[in-house]
């Protein structure tokens, strides 16, 4: 059966050839660079999962230091200088969620919660999985789905920029159909750094015009074609050792 889950659409929508080579040829990856932005998110994540995890009277007592200090994760940081910058960022950051983002009285958050659901897209069955953030359930049933973004710019995306974004109607499909008897589900990006939150709520149409381009998508990762499509994001590709287009444009630049 065929899987898609967030990442892998946002691959195929950003090189078809990526995600040709990932998924379907499943050549060997080059291991992730723990680049200083990555390691800093990740601390990021793992110190809040750790926090939805206290119990309230925790939670209330918890500094934002030790909860860093206990889920720092060691990126290639340039020297202690650069990771010290890191921390110090990750601990206002941190500071200030606790200060203003607290969990209203009767609502229950989980953080990565895997969700996986089978469905049909233009006949063919298809299972979506994906890994949520942060899961709110809130006091009147509604659900929310929440996506942390730790962006250096701070920058978040409007409304109708993330209804159109295939990967996270993938989540809203997921909690809709996981929460059945939830009155609403909203999917949300909320910036850590800033705190600014983008909720969607999508039109009717929104929802089938983003259910056809999913189908249609469905389609195009099974039948190809696959052409690569190079980007600034080639140098960080974890496949760019077995692509082409990468080997003729390094070639290109070194011959320049
Ligand atoms: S190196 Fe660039 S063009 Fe090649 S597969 Fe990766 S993203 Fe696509």
């Amino acid at each position: 059966m065929l899987r898609l889950t967030p990442s892998r659409v946002r691959d195929y929508l950003l090189c078809p050839l990526r995600y040709h080579l990932r998924y379907v040829a499943q050549v060997t990856p080059l291991a992730p660079v723990e680049s200083p932005a990555l390691a800093f998110g990740s601390s990021l994540h793992a110190a809040l999962k750790a926090y939805h995890r206290l119990s309230p009277t925790a939670a209330r007592r918890v500094s934002p230091v030790a909860l860093l200090s206990a889920n720092w994760w060691r990126g290639q940081y340039e020297g202690a200088e650069q990771e010290g910058k890191y921390f110090d960022e990750g601990v206002a950051v941190l500071e200030q969620y606790l200060r203003v983002v607290r969990p209203p009285r009767g609502e229950r958050v989980q953080t990565e919660v895997m969700l996986t659901q089978d469905m049909t897209l233009n006949g063919e069955r298809v299972r979506l999985r994906g890994r949520v953030d942060h899961l709110a359930h809130v006091a009147d049933g509604s659900v929310l789905v929440l996506d942390y973004k730790t962006s250096a710019r701070g920058l978040t995306p409007s409304e109708e920029e993330l209804a159109a974004d295939l990967p996270t109607f993938i989540y809203f499909l997921l909690g809709q159909r996981t929460f059945q008897r939830a009155p609403r589900v909203v999917v949300a990006q909320l910036n850590l750094r800033t705190l600014d939150r983008v909720d969607v709520h999508y039109t009717p149409t929104q929802q089938a015009r983003n259910a056809a381009r999913l189908a249609a998508l469905a389609c195009a990762v099974q039948s190809g074609p696959f052409d690569p499509h190079p980007s600034a994001g080639c140098p960080a590709c974890p496949v760019r050792l077995h692509c082409p287009a990468f080997s003729a444009r390094r070639g290109f630049i070194r011959q320049g």
